[in-house]
């Protein structure tokens, strides 16, 4: 595999500039970012890579780049079907010659893809993981020059991630059968378990790692108290994502059809999107969220791997993701373009018990529980701290930071409390109710205890006599909510069982007994206005006020273009692209080409509209 390591030799420097002239051309860049140049540099001296970067970090260029220098086919496998007609879409549109093979097409479709790539005519092909397993594939690769194998996603072959696929093990094998090719592995999960994993388990022993910041610095992190979540959301997007595309996360299915109906209901265009659909439906839906401007995907997590919609302007969660991870991944969705995007989570009492209930009657061993309870304690630490959301993000992923100015925290500093008197009579109503071990009592019956009311169960169990009736009138009952789901964050209360009885834990008697202090986050008051100072417009419209007509001219222009090709609007231009365009207006098309993002062949073919159109205000 690996080639007498060059120093800084002269074809190095010659290929460098080879890659920076495709970046130039091809992509209309005008330089690499962060590790781009060194992956591409490793690549083009014929060794492997291992990346790990943020979605929107810019991993794509990273294989595209060193396969148009290099002599041959840059063989791309990637898990995500469904989207490789946009992949190929818009490399096309960059004037690429690239294909793709997989299940959707028919023999037909696949021949031509086959000889396409034997006569050398393609740059880039993509493919998906099972089509390697088929030897008569195998075979064709044999029979052309292949630049180098990008392995996209590559945490897919982690076994105990929630995206493993067990076609991604056989990938272990392309080195034996294609030694002199360099390998690249891609992925956006950030934790160095994960990164240990991939490089074992695809044989990528040799593989420099590139590992970039994991910092999303244009995505602001909200997690908020759950009251009324869809109105909750629905005020969010109404004061700040009018019009914006976004991604709503639910658990389950049934919720993911009542959100979507709701903000359809309310004027907000929605689309449902889970595992229950009709695959034909799915698709559409995809389609069309990838397509039209402004649609909000309401969806469970079985969509969002490889969606690379520049502009997803927020991603919001109704419920508690089930790790850090989870949430990093989804709430990096949003924003890959680097305009200002919003990552916002509602989250309250019922998600801790649900997910604790859900852990506790899983499948699978004590081990795999132990797991799933540490990732959910980290995200709950994430949920309840007072500290900087964002410093905590990165710290889990081993990455250091202070405060970051973009987060609720930091905007609106939280407090937090000594708690351990109220603590106290939680744990103690609970450990007098545990006493009754056949009854199942959950957290809305101990919060009235201690509010003292004579409800129905409280009456019918005779609890207006035990001590700690009435005890806790000091606190409302939002405010003892908040208090038992912060115990059961800490691992100071339990949930059992189906109804979602709470009891004690090893830790509860230090609380209990020796007074051990606990911390509160203070509840903040609802406010619909919560945490955005000023009413933020909408970013990518947020322009000099010269440039915001011409802005429109050319949004509408691409539009019309998108839809006559039938190509999602952003693979014409990103928005930032038109912005720029705007504010630069450029009067000829030597001006137009210098803009980020106008490359060689969108000039030559769109050129000459943007600068009609420029002009025509
Ligand atoms: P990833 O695959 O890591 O999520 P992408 O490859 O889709 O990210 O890149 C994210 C965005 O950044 C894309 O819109 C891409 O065109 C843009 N981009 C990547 N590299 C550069 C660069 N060197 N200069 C300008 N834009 C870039
Ligand atoms: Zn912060």
């Amino acid at each position: 595999m690996t080639q007498a390591a060059p120093i800084v030799s002269e074809p190095d420097v010659v290929r460098d500039g080879a890659a920076l002239e495709v970046l130039h051309r091809v992509f209309g860049y005008p330089a690499f970012r962060g590790y781009q140049a060194e992956i591409i540099a490793e690549l083009l001296a014929g060794r492997d890579a291992l990346v790990l970067m943020p979605t929107g970090g810019g991993k794509s260029l990273c294989y595209q780049v060193p396969a148009l220098v290099r002599d041959g086919v840059g063989v791309v496998i990637s898990p995500l079907i469904a989207l490789m007609q946009d992949q190929v879409d818009a490399l096309r549109a960059l004037g690429v010659r690239a294909g793709f093979l997989n299940s959707t097409q028919d023999a037909g479709q696949r021949q031509q893809v086959e000889r396409a790539f034997l006569a050398g005519e393609l740059d880039l092909l993509y493919l998906a993981p099972e089509r390697l397993r088929v030897e008569s594939t195998a075979q064709l690769l044999d029979r052309g020059t292949i630049a180098l194998f990008a392995i996209d996603e590559a945490h897919c072959v982690a076994q105990w991630g929630h995206d493993f696929r067990p076609d991604y093990l056989a990938l272990s094998t392309i080195h034996e059968r294609w030694p002199e090719v360099p390998r690249i592995a891609l992925t956006a999960t950030a934790t160095d378990a994960t990164r240990a994993e991939i490089a074992t388990r695809l044989n990528l022993t040799e593989a420099r790692h590139f590992v970039a910041s994991f910092d999303r610095p244009n995505i602001a992190y909200r997690i908020v108290g759950k009251d009324q979540p869809r109105q909750q959301l629905m005020d969010l997007i109404h004061a700040e994502h009018a019009g914006d595309a976004g991604i709503v996360y639910c658990l389950s299915r049934s919720s993911v059809e009542a959100t979507a109906e709701f903000l359809n209901a309310h004027g907000i265009p929605a689309l449902p999107y889970h595992a229950g659909l009709d695959a034909r439906v799915r698709a559409a839906n995809q389609s069309r969220f990838l397509r039209e401007e402004g649609v909000v995907m309401v969806a469970t997590i079985a969509f969002g791997m490889g969606i690379d919609k520049p502009d997803v302007r927020f991603v919001a969660h109704l419920d508690l993701p089930k790790s850090v991870e989870g949430y990093y991944q989804e709430t990096g969705r949003a924003g890959r373009d680097g305009l200002p995007s919003t990552a916002w989570l509602a989250y309250g009492l019922a998600d801790v018990v649900q997910q604790r209930k859900m852990i506790e009657t899983s499948d699978g061993d004590a081990a795999h529980r132990r797991r799933l309870g540490s990732h959910l304690d980290a995200m709950l630490a994430l949920c309840e701290t007072v500290e900087c959301r964002r410093s905590q993000l990165l710290a889990y992923f081993g990455e250091p930071g202070g405060p970051c100015g973009n987060c609720d925290t930091c905007l609106v500093p939280a407090e937090s409390w000594d708690g351990t008197v109220a603590a106290q009579k939680v744990l103690s109503a609970v450990f007098r109710l545990d006493r009754e071990r056949r009854q199942r009592f959950g957290a809305g019956h101990v919060v009235d205890i201690l509010l003292g009311k004579h409800t129905a169960k409280v009456d019918q169990f005779g609890h207006h006599a035990l001590s700690v009736f009435g005890i806790g009138t000091e606190l409302r009952d939002g405010e003892w909510r908040g208090v038992v789901r912060q115990l059961l964050a800490q691992g100071l209360l339990s949930v059992e069982g189906d109804h979602g009885t709470l009891g004690l834990t090893n830790h509860s008697a230090a609380v209990l007994y020796r007074g051990r202090e606990v911390r509160f986050r203070r509840e903040p008051e609802r406010t619909r206005s919560a945490s955005r100072t000023s009413g933020s417009k909408r970013p990518a419209v947020d322009l000099p006020q010269e440039a915001v007509g011409v802005f429109e001219r050319l949004r509408a222009w691409r539009a019309a273009t998108a839809a006559e090709q039938g190509i999602p609007a952003y693979v014409v231009f990103h928005d930032a692209t038109l912005r720029q365009i705007a504010i630069l207006n450029p009067g000829d098309l030597q001006g137009l080409g210098r803009v980020s993002g106008v490359g060689e062949n969108k000039l030559a073919k769109y050129g000459e509209q943007i600068l009609a159109t420029l002009h025509s205000g």
